[in-house]
This record gives structure tokens, C-alpha cells and sequence, in this order.
């Protein structure tokens, strides 16, 4: 019998209805509710030829408890969480579920934008309290009429395309730095091509980052590149913590450098001890924050519609590697 498990299921799903649908009635469906993958009974990692996991990792150290693993599918976009090149040398595929949420995570980093160049956050923060500020505006480098700006787009995929329209309707002019989309995807989607992350960076009022986590984003920008953002300009990144250096994002917001931020990933996720001393002050409401930071708990996917995408694409993506000769969104193990 083909088992497929669900370390997160029963935290997630009420019931296996959606699963089922995919899977049909042949299928044993396990669901547990753990944090870890060494929380999982020997007998539960035994007895399965497909995981579908949301964010327990899987790790090279993981993988010899799963002796009939074939697939495993991350119930999402980024895949950093599971260990590609252990599972190729046990020939076990990865997949991932590419097309959820696009919408959603581009809806977010355009509020995270606007909620930024607009003021709302700087209004949002200052006109509530026992002192509310006074009701007539705030100069603030970050208040900037759109369509005078450069937009800069990390990473031209799916989210970062429909980050690039969704933008484009607002005024902003378009460029984006993506190594990997062949020559005239800039035409196709009329918009600019920066050959290196310094020109487009250094040309941006306005960056938005949507490249995956691979060793080669990993820091991609530090100190050195968030200085090479013109004076005022501001950063959001709904992509994958790591990227971006959150020290070097506290020193150019505190140096008054960068006018604001916006962040739904940060590189420890959630936030524990030691808290980054950005999320500190944040939390603490220090004024040389006031509007100028947003941060968000890694929400960017979520909507209960995309939620349930992830549940019905998912199930289909472990059905189609376990029970067709035709896997879907299958990463290869090379890439990146
Ligand atoms: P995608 O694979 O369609 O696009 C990623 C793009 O980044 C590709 O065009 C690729 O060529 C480019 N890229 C790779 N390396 C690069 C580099 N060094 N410099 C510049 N560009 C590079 O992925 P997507 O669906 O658009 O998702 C993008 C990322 O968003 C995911 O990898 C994931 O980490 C993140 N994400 C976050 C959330 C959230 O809730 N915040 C949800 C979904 C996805």
C-alpha cells in the first residue's frame, strides 16, 4: 500500500478530505502534529513512500529513517527547507507547489510599498497613543509621489512578474535583475534589464526582492549593496530572510540612509533569542523607527484561498510523483 504522511496534517486540516480527493481511496493518509522530523514514530517514517511537509525541514540526517521514501513535496513555493542533495542521493524526488499564492505574495509586497510611500505606516504609528501627533502631515523622505520612481525587481519569476505589472499600474518605472531570464523577457513584460544587481540597485528608488534562497543569494545584500541604494530609497523583501542582512538593514535605517523597510521574512523565522536588535527596537517602538520599518510574521502567502491551494495542489503534486509516470513541479537537484 502507498502511505504518504503529513507531519503537520492534524494541525492544519480538520480532516483528509482535500488529500483524499487526490489521492484516492487506496492511499493510507498519515497526519500528525509535529515541529520536527525527529518527533515522527520510527514506524510513521517506515512506512512512507511520500511527505508532504510545510515547514518541518528535512535534513541530510532525516533521511535514512524513510527507507521507502520516492517524493517529498514542500506544501509551498521556497524549497530551502528540505535537503536537495541528500534526497538525490537516494534518488528521492522534490517537488514543490509553485503557484499557490503568487497573487497574494505580490498583493503583499506592493501594501508593504505603498503602506511605506504613501505614509500610511508613518500615520498609522503617530496619530494613535495618548499623544497623537497633530492632524496635518509629516515631512518624511519616505512620502514620494509614484510615478516619479525607479522601481527594482530581484528576481524576475512569478511573484517578481506579477510584482512588476501590479507596480507598472502605479506609475513606477520597472527594471529588473534577474541572471537567469533569457534575453528579451525585459520586452516581453515592457520593462528595463539591469545587468548587475549594482546597476539595479543603484538606480532604484524602490527595491523589491523575489529570488529563491540558494547559496548564491544567501547575503546578497549586505552593507556593501544597501549602500549602493540612492539615499531614501526603501527595501522590502517578501522573499527569504537570509538574503537580505538584517544588521546591515539596522545600521542604513539607523544612519538614516534607507527612509524605510519593509519585511515579511527575517533570517531566524520565528523570532527567537537573541532577538535582532531591529526587531527589538521595533518592538519597542523607538521613535527612529516611527514608520519606517513594517514587519510581517512570513504572511505573504496567505489568504484561506491560497491556503486551500496549497492543500489540493499539493495532494496532486505527491500523487502525480507516487502514482503516475508524469511527477509535476519537480526541482531538479542541480538547480542553484
Ligand atoms: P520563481 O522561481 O518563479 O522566481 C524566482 C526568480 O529568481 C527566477 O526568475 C530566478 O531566475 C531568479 N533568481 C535566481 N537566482 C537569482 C539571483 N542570484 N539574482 C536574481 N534573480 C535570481 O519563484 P517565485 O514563485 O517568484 O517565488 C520567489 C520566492 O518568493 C520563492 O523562492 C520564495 O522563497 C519566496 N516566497 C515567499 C512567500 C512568502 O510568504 N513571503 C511565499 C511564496 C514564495
Amino acid at each position: 500500500m502507498t502511505t504518504v504522511l503529513y507531519p503537520e496534517g492534524k494541525e492544519f486540516y480538520p480532516d483528509d478530505a482535500v488529500e483524499r480527493a487526490a489521492l484516492g481511496p487506496d492511499v493510507k493518509i498519515i497526519q500528525r502534529e509535529v515541529l520536527r522530523i525527529a518527533d515522527l514514530s520510527d514506524q510513521d517514517c517506515a512506512e512512507a513512500d511520500g511527505l508532504c511537509t510545510f515547514r518541518v525541514p528535512v535534513g541530510r540526517a532525516d533521511l535514512p529513517r524513510f527507507p521507502r521514501l520516492k517524493a517529498m513535496v514542500r506544501m509551498g513555493v521556497g524549497y530551502d527547507i528540505l535537503d536537495r542533495a541528500a534526497a538525490a542521493e537516494r534518488g528521492i524526488i522534490v517537488c514543490n507547489v509553485p503557484d499557490y499564492g503568487t497573487m497574494e505574495v505580490a498583493d503583499m509586497a506592493m501594501a508593504h510599498v505603498l503602506a511605506l510611500r504613501r505614509g500610511l505606516a508613518l500615520y498609522f504609528d503617530t496619530q494613535r497613543g495618548d499623544q497623537p501627533a497633530e492632524w496635518a502631515k509629516i515631512a518624511s523622505p519616505l512620502v514620494r509621489r509614484l510615478n516619479i520612481q525607479r522601481f527594482g525587481i530581484v528576481g524576475l519569476g512569478r511573484i517578481g512578474t506579477a510584482v512588476a505589472h501590479r507596480a507598472k499600474a502605479f506609475g513606477f518605472e520597472v527594471s529588473f535583475y534577474d541572471p537567469y531570464r533569457p534575453p528579451g523577457w525585459d520586452r516581453a513584460n515592457l520593462i528595463n534589464r539591469a545587468n548587475t544587481l549594482e546597476e539595479l540597485l543603484r538606480q532604484s528608488d524602490v527595491v523589491s526582492v523575489h529570488c529563491p534562497l540558494t547559496p548564491e543569494t544567501r547575503g546578497m545584500l549586505g552593507l556593501e549593496q544597501l549602500r549602493m541604494m540612492p539615499k531614501d530609497a526603501i527595501l522590502v523583501n517578501t522573499a527569504r530572510g537570509p538574503i537580505v542582512d538584517i544588521e546591515a538593514v539596522t545600521t542604513v535605517l539607523r544612519e538614516g540612509h534607507l527612509a524605510g523597510v519593509g519585511l515579511d521574512v527575517i533570517p531566524v523565522e520565528p523570532v527567537v533569542e537573541p532577538v535582532p536588535d531591529l526587531i527589538r527596537a521595533y518592538r519597542a517602538r523607538e521613535p527612529w523607527l516611527t514608520g519606517r520599518l513594517i514587519v510581517t510574521p512570513h504572511i505573504g502567502y496567505h489568504s484561506p484561498q491560497a491556503f486551500d491551494d496549497i492543500r489540493s495542489k499539493s495532494a496532486e503534486t505527491i500523487a502525480a510523483a507516487l502514482l503516475s509516470n508524469r511527477p509535476q513541479n519537480v526541482i531538479p537537484p542541480e538547480s542553484f
